[in-house]
């Protein structure tokens, strides 16, 4: 059996798979069974930030597997610790928890928000979130997903979370009250369809949630590590949330999730009231030290905003030139979207043949997070494939 088959057999189908199977990859390109290799510009859904197997992390973990993988935090860890200090240092985090995903981070925020509220007011204890966001996939990611297709058939889901709309403070004024624990949202939307936040709406976020002395809480699973051209994309906004949750590009690949938190939050969670058995083992928070060394070095994240303007001015290009077909581009950093005006999972399938990664989100965005080592010619070359596909359409 080969492994498309073998997956067939007996892997859960909870995804829907492209009928190919990398055998290897580095920088911002895969290679399949056959050789054939295409240009990654989704780096595993804006994981590989640093590109496949970045040498000072693949080295890194090499040496640190055959030194010491697992001890539980029964005891310290040194590359936890070190990467702890590296986040707090290069935000506005004073203490970190360490879990292994995105879903998993958010779970922990949203018990420290609750938390945090019951022990202000027992009735201090809803949440609010937004439309169109995407959290993750556990029973309370999934309760504060504004995305219906993610719950259907899996309620009741957790009580006490009110939705409003993305980029509506009014919305916001309607269901917040000295109830309102939290209130949780994505800088940029990611699955909702590349939608980056105003200032305006994380500015008034910000003043709401002082006002009701509630947490306020960004989902940076997506958004953090560089992806938007600074290392946490509220840094662009001028904006501190009291928590933030990272996971996805922590670790270049490796299984990592965290949540930072200051002030009031920073201390909420004690010993016993949370905990993980993986979380911030030496192997992944390792990967984690190396990657957050990489992404702070002189230039580079300027550099990640040079390239995240020329994909869009390219991509600007391209929708004058197919007017018809892409309504408009959107995004921060190399977090990208095009908005087409057809259904777009077509678009990302014929990409594939062609030797492009791209994917399509929210049935009309074609989604771009190359790997944030990508050059301007690497762009180049996955906008000409690109050009070429919308020709044919
Ligand atoms: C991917 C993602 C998650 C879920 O992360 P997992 O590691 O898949 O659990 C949560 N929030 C956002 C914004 C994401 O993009």
């Amino acid at each position: 059996m080969n492994t498309q088959e073998k997956t067939e057999k007996y892997v859960m189908k909870t995804y829907n798979r492209y009928p190919v199977s990398f055998v290897k990859g580095e920088g911002c390109w895969l290679y399949d069974e056959e050789g054939k290799k295409y240009l990654d510009m989704l780096a595993g859904i804006a994981v590989c930030n640093l590109g496949h197997c970045h040498p000072k992390v693949s080295e890194a973990i090499c040496k640190q597997a055959k030194t010491l993988i697992h001890t539980s935090n029964l005891f310290h860890i040194e590359p936890q610790a070190e990467l702890a200090r590296l986040i707090c240092e290069n935000s506005f985090g004073e203490k970190v928890f360490f879990c292994n995903s995105g879903a998993e981070a958010n779970e922990g925020a949203i018990k420290l928000a609750r938390r945090y509220g019951t022990e202000v007011d027992p009735e201090k204890f809803e949440i609010i979130a937004f439309e169109n966001s995407f959290h993750g996939r556990t029973m309370a990611s999934v309760s504060i997903t504004g995305q219906g297709k993610y719950n259907q058939g899996f309620g009741p889901m957790l009580t006490g979370v009110k939705f409003a709309k993305f980029n509506d403070l009014d919305s916001v004024k309607e269901v917040v009250s000295e109830k309102t624990a939290a209130i949780i949202v994505e800088p940029v939307q990611g699955e909702g369809g590349v939608v980056p936040a105003k200032k305006e709406f994380l500015e008034g976020l910000r003043e709401i949630a002082d006002r009701v002395n509630a947490l306020l809480i960004f989902d940076e699973v997506q958004t953090g590590v560089g992806r938007t051209g600074a290392l946490f994309a509220y840094q662009n906004y001028g904006v501190e949330p009291d928590v933030m949750t990272l996971a996805k590009a922590l670790g270049n690949g490796v299984p990592i999730g965290a949540i930072v938190a200051k002030g009031k939050a920073a201390n909420v969670l004690k010993p016993g009231l949370h905990a993980s058995t993986f979380g911030g083992n030496f192997l992944a928070t390792r990967a984690g030290v190396e990657v957050i060394k990489e992404i702070t070095k002189l230039g580079f994240l300027e550099e990640v905003k040079e390239k995240g303007r020329f994909l869009v001015e390219k991509l600007k290009e391209l929708q004058r030139e197919f007017p018809y077909l892409i309504e408009g581009v959107r995004g921060l950093g190399l977090m990208v979207g095009a908005v087409m005006k057809v259904e777009c999972s077509q678009i990302a399938g014929k990409a594939l043949e062609r030797g492009l990664i791209i994917n399509c989100t929210a049935g009309k965005v074609l989604r771009f997070t190359p790997p944030l080592v990508i050059t301007k010619e690497e762009i180049e070359k996955g906008i000409e494939i690109l050009r070429d596909i919308l020709r044919e359409l």
